[in-house]
C-alpha cells in the first residue's frame, strides 16, 4: 500500500492485522494489574478493587475481540480506557491513582503511533480531567504538573510518529528507487527472478502458461561507437518507454541488463506473445532509430536465452520460438 500522509500509522503498520489492537488490550490489562499491585504499596488494597481489576481485564479481553478487524480509528478506544482506568482508580485507591497517572503518557504515544496527525485532541480533555483528579493537589500547583504533562504528551503523541512517518517515506522512496533502472524508466531485475518463480508456481499450480519475451537490440555497440553513448542511451530509454507502453496490463517490462529486456506475459501462450511482440516491432520501428531487435520466446527464461542467441544467429531483426523462426 502506497504511504498516504494522511493516513495514520496504524493504518499503514496496524491496520487489517490489528497489532494495535492486541497491544492495547494487553497494555490496558496490564496497567489494571499493576494499579492493584500499587494499591497493595499504598494499603489501599480491597476487595472492590479486586473486582475491579478483574473486570478490567475481562473487558481488556472482551475489547480486543470487539475492535479486531475494526478500522484503526477504533483503537482511540484503548487509551481512552487507560484514562477510565485511572479514574476507577482513583475512586477506590487515591493514592496509587495519584502514583501511576503517569500512565496516560503512554495512551498519547499509543494514539501517536496508530492514528492521523494531531488525533491525540481527542484525548487530551479527558486526559486533563483524570490528571487533575488524580494529581488531589492545590489548585496552582496542580495547574503547574497538568501544563507540564500538557506538554509532554504533545511531544509523545506528535514526534515520534512524526519521525517514523518520515523514516516509512524514505524507505518507501528507497524501495521505489532500488526496483526502477534510472535509464529506461522500467523494473530493474531485483524483483524479477520473484516474479517469474511467483508466474513458474502458478503454472505448476495448473493456471493459464505465462510466456517470457527475453529481447536484445541488434549491433548496439556499434551504433555507440558511431552515434555515441548518450545517443545510446537516449535510444535505450525509447526503447524502455515503447515496452512500458506497448505491454497490456497485467504484464511486466524489465530492463534485463545493458541493451537486454525482459517481458513477462502472464496467461499468455507464445502465439499471443508472438503478436504482442510483432507490435511492439511495428511501433518501435516507425520511431525511425534504426535499430532492430532480436527476441527469444517461451515459457521458461533458460528456453528464453536459448532462442534469443538462435535468433542472433539467424541473422538477427527475428523472434524465435521453439517452433521456429518468425521475422514479423
Ligand atoms: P548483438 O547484435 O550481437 O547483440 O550485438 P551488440 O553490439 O548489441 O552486442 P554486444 O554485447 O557486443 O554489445 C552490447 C552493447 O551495449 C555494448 C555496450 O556499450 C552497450 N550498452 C550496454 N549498456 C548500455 C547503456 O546503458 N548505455 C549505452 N549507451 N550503451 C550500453
Ligand atoms: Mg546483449
Ligand atoms: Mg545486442
Amino acid at each position: 500500500m502506497p504511504w498516504n500522509r494522511g493516513v495514520g500509522l496504524g493504518e499503514h503498520w496496524w491496520g487489517p492485522d490489528q497489532n494495535g489492537n492486541w497491544l492495547g488490550a494487553v497494555g490496558l490489562a496490564a496497567f489494571a494489574v499493576v494499579s492493584l499491585v500499587t494499591s497493595v504499596h499504598t494499603d489501599e488494597l480491597s476487595l472492590r478493587l479486586v473486582v475491579v481489576t478483574v473486570l478490567w481485564v475481562a473487558g481488556a479481553a472482551a475489547g480486543w475481540m470487539l475492535l479486531r478487524g475494526r478500522p484503526a480509528w477504533t483503537l482511540l478506544m484503548w487509551p481512552l480506557l487507560l484514562s477510565a482506568c485511572v479514574l476507577v482508580l482513583n475512586r477506590n485507591a487515591p493514592v496509587a491513582a495519584a502514583l501511576v497517572v503517569g500512565i496516560q503518557t503512554i495512551g498519547f504515544l499509543y494514539i501517536g503511533l496508530t492514528q492521523r496527525p494531531l488525533r491525540f485532541l481527542v484525548l487530551m480533555p479527558v486526559a486533563w480531567g483524570v490528571a487533575w483528579l488524580a494529581y488531589g493537589l492545590p489548585p496552582a500547583a496542580a495547574a503547574i504538573r497538568l501544563a507540564v504533562a500538557t506538554v509532554v504528551w504533545v511531544i509523545s503523541a506528535e514526534f515520534p510518529a512524526r519521525l517514523l512517518r518520515r523514516l516509512a517515506e524514505n524507505q518507501r522512496v528507497l524501495a521505489q528507487i532500488a526496483h526502477t533502472d534510472v535509464l529506461t524508466g522500467l523494473a530493474n531485475r531485483t524483483q524479477m527472478h520473484a516474479a517469474i518463480a511467483e508466474l513458474d508456481d502458478r503454472s505448476r499450480a495448473g493456471a493459464d502458461p505465462s510466456a517470457i519475451v527475453l529481447i536484445d537490440l541488434d549491433h548496439f555497440k556499434g551504433y555507440n561507437d558511431t552515434a555515441g553513448h548518450l545517443a545510446g542511451d537516449s535510444v535505450l530509454a525509447a526503447f524502455g518507454r515503447c515496452l512500458a507502453e506497448g505491454v497490456r496490463p497485467d504484464d511486466s517490462a524489465y530492463r534485463f541488463g545493458g541493451e537486454e529486456f525482459l517481458l513477462l506475459l502472464p496467461h499468455t501462450d507464445v502465439d499471443t506473445a508472438l503478436e504482442l511482440v510483432g507490435s511492439l516491432r511495428s511501433t518501435w520501428r516507425r520511431q525511425g532509430s534504426g535499430i532492430t531487435f532480436s527476441a527469444g520466446v517461451a515459457t521458461s527464461l533458460q528456453e528464453a536465452d536459448g532462442h534469443l542467441l538462435a535468433a542472433k544467429r539467424a541473422g538477427r531483426d527475428v523472434v524465435v520460438t521453439s517452433r521456429g523462426t518468425h521475422s514479423r
